[in-house]
């Protein structure tokens, strides 16, 4: 075994055969912003054997102050959060493989990006795919961590199916947490969310190495500016006699045919359009047409025209991300005029 996992196997919750178990493990990440810069750089370093990444985002200005893993170059560059992430971790640990996946997470892809997963970790920013997630989990009993973060505040829980309540049965007691605001309108310091991370990162070892009586179980609540920790414990959050899910087995997030045609992005002032057919763009050939019409920047993954006060970024799927505005006709609007529906 490598030298370089010498201080965790000498720790007494890894050990050998607890890095030999871990060595044989895929965990899929699911956004890399704050939480996801964190919780991945401490996996690739932990010596799994792979890390997905999965992310629908290409990194701007107001992510540096945060997300741990980017910088200016990969701005200047253009960079996908999931292609810049995945450079840098490879980079960090060549043992290990380090994928990257530009893509929406949704319900035509998730059977196929998550299938080889034996842990999915949450690093995502809103509550449809955190649903669909733990829709998915459910179904094929596969663990998942979740995480989320606003101001000073913090929440994670692990979900390991038939061990633990689900997502939705914590929802019917818990009010949707980030409802009342997102990181735009309430902003967020950054030891939270490397915090909240850190956690997540550690009770993947535990999951990762079969330490269930280990794993912290219930809700973790942090505020780091009014010194708060509070636990809410499994056992106190009532498994409801009909909780769709984990009870009912009725897993509408993955029924739905089409995924939603759009989204608003938290913190964004952004919508994102997905085309239904899920078409290829060429994107050279789209880049020549868009250059007489506005200032345009580009490269493999993805091409940014700025209008006015609006800036389209889109992708080779076909998806856009229409920043500048949180109307959705608007945004269809200029995704009709530009790149055409
Ligand atoms: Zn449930």
């Amino acid at each position: 075994m490598s030298e370089r996992y010498a201080r965790q196997v000498l720790f007494y919750g890894i050990g050998k055969e607890g890095q030999k178990t871990l060595m044989e493990k895929t965990v899929v990440l699911i956004g890399c912003g704050a939480l996801g810069c964190t919780s991945a750089n401490l996996l690739v370093r932990s010596g799994i054997k792979c890390l997905k990444i999965i992310d629908r985002d290409y990194i701007e200005e107001s992510n540096l102050q945060r997300q741990s893993l980017f910088d200016e170059e990969d701005i200047k560059q253009n960079l996908p959060k999931a292609v810049a992430a995945q450079k840098k971790l490879q980079k960090t640990n060549s043992l290990i493989r380090v994928e990257s996946f530009v893509a929406d997470l949704n319900p035509s892809n998730i059977e196929t990006l998550l299938q080889d997963a034996h842990l999915i970790v949450d690093g995502t920013d809103n509550f449809e795919t955190r649903f669909l997630i733990n829709d998915y989990c459910v179904k094929n009993s596969t663990p998942w961590i979740y995480g989320a973060c606003i101001g000073s505040t913090g929440l994670t829980m692990n979900i390991i199916p038939s061990k633990t309540p689900c997502f939705r049965c914590m929802l019917e007691h818990v009010p949707p947490f980030g409802t009342t605001g997102t990181c735009d309108t309430e902003g967020i310091i950054a030891p939270i969310a490397s915090l909240i991370a850190s956690i997540q990162a550690a009770e993947a070892l535990k999951i990762l190495t079969n330490k269930y009586d280990d794993v912290s179980k219930g809700l973790l609540k942090i505020d780091l500016w009014r010194n708060e920790i509070k636990r809410m414990f499994a056992e106190d959050i009532i498994d409801i006699a009909d909780c769709l899910a984990c009870r009912q087995h009725h897993y509408e997030f993955l029924k739905k045919d089409v995924c939603s045609m759009t989204t608003t992005l938290c913190g964004r002032n952004a919508i994102q359009l997905l085309p239904l057919n899920g078409s290829k763009l060429d994107l050279t050939k789209l880049a020549t047409r868009l250059e007489k019409v506005g200032k345009i920047s580009y490269n493999s993954f993805l091409i940014r025209l700025k209008i006015d006060k609006y800036e389209l970024a889109v992708f080779p799927d076909g998806r856009s991300i229409i920043s500048g505005t949180n109307d959705v006709a608007t945004a269809k609007g200029l995704y009709a005029k530009y790149i055409g529906m």
